[in-house]
């Protein structure tokens, strides 16, 4: 009972004029166009889809060569039907274009042999698919992306000059005002002056560290901020950096603590300074009613472990997923109108990342934040 259910196999079963003409329906209505030539380049089949491509009517075909029908497009055809003759390899996937109804076309051909088994090559099968809609898909999106591209490629060069231009008269400005105030220092300046004098000289500061975070956030998106490799100690560097930002600490005290030596590894001193007085700089910017900020230095295992704490605003526990994006701002942030961009953070993550590292922040709204920052020893330093 079993066994009878099976159709039976193949050639041998009792319908082979049904099998027939359910094949031809299938050549027939197929949504591909397709074709066999013997070696002649006769016509022997030719379904539908086919004959519409060439523009003409299927049974026009039988029996005529390509030779007759196509005389002008024989030419190409011929080399690649001669190939899959004479190696019986397929020629497959073909990107050609025709012009059909005085319409450009994108077609996608395939050449193969056609034999049965092992026997003789009985001719070519010519399979033909329309791809003028993808291809003007895939046109329409490669225009966009360049446009896309030159758009970016733009903005990297306005930004890279313009902070060049801005860099440089910064930099004069504040040379003028510096020079100013310690000329005028000895002149008993009034407090006012000073107060003006100390206003230029920040805020020029704040400006030029600004440009300097658009200026790497442009070279971290074209994969160019390049990192050097030097020996260095992590505690010393800590410990300069957070002494040089004691100095500009406002209402918060800052307070360093390690109980290691040393801290051996390999990475960009400059870059790594840059992530401390960044964590260290929002930790003071964020605590506008003073408290505590401490950094520590420790060490689990091969890793260094850096922890910026701060009793300052804290960030809001929806925010604490995106704080790494760039010119991503807790509302809080904004709220308080604390200035800032939004870059900094997404700049301390990839020079983190960069030296195989990683960066966690948790916090207490209202209480406070915790920023920690794991960095991998220098290989002879773990034992
Ligand atoms: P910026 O401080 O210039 O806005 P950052 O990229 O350094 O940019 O920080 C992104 C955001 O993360 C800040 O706008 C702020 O909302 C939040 N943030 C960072 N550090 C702290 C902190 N110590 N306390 C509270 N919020 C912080």
């Amino acid at each position: 009972m079993h066994e009878a259910s099976h159709p039976p196999p193949h050639g041998a079963g009792p319908q082979p004029e049904v099998d027939r003409s359910l094949l031809d329906l299938l050549i027939e209505v197929a949504p591909v166009g397709f074709a066999l030539v013997d070696h002649e380049f006769r016509y022997l089949r030719v379904n539908e889809r086919l004959a519409a491509l060439n523009g003409l009517p299927a049974a026009a075909h039988l029996g005529r060569t390509a030779y007759e029908l196509f005389p002008s497009m024989v030419a190409r055809w011929e080399p690649l039907w001669r190939q899959v003759l004479e190696t019986g390899e397929p020629a497959l996937n073909l990107e050609l274009s025709a012009v059909v109804d005085g319409r450009w076309r994108a077609i996608n051909v395939s050449y193969y042999p056609v034999r049965a088994g092992d026997g003789p090559i009985q001719g070519v099968g010519i399979l033909v698919e329309e791809t003028t809609e993808q291809r003007r898909l895939y046109q329409l999106a490669r225009e966009s992306l360049a446009r896309a591209e030159a758009a970016v490629r733009a903005r990297d060069a306005f930004l890279s000059i313009a902070a060049h231009e801005l860099k440089n008269s910064l930099a004069a400005l504040l040379g003028q005002a510096q020079l100013t105030r310690r000329r005028a220092e000895g002149e008993g300046l009034s407090d006012a002056s000073r107060r003006s004098l100390g206003l230029v000289v920040d805020q020029s500061l704040r400006l030029s560290r600004m440009i300097d975070d658009l200026l790497d956030f442009s070279r971290i998106e074209q994969g160019q901020l390049n990192l050097t490799q030097a020996s260095l100690d992590l505690v010393e560097l800590a410990r300069r950096v957070t002494a040089e930002a004691a100095v500009g600490a406002g209402p918060a005290s800052l307070s360093f603590s390690c109980d290691l030596e040393r801290l051996a590894l390999r990475g960009d001193a400059t870059r790594l300074e840059q992530v401390i007085r960044n964590l260290l700089s929002n930790a003071l910017k964020y605590s506008p009613a003073g408290g505590a900020v401490g950094l520590s230095l420790g060490r689990e295992g091969g890793e260094a472990v850096l922890i910026v704490r701060d009793e300052g605003i804290g960030i809001p526990g929806e925010a604490l997923e995106h704080l790494f994006e760039p010119f991503y701002r807790a509302a809080n942030a904004q709220g308080a109108q604390i200035a800032g961009s939004g870059i900094g953070l997404s700049i301390v993550r990839e020079i983190v990342v960069q030296h195989g590292g990683r960066i966690a922040v948790s916090s207490e709204l209202g209480r406070g934040s915790i920023f920690t920052v794991r960095l991998p020893l220098a290989a002879d330093a773990v034992q």
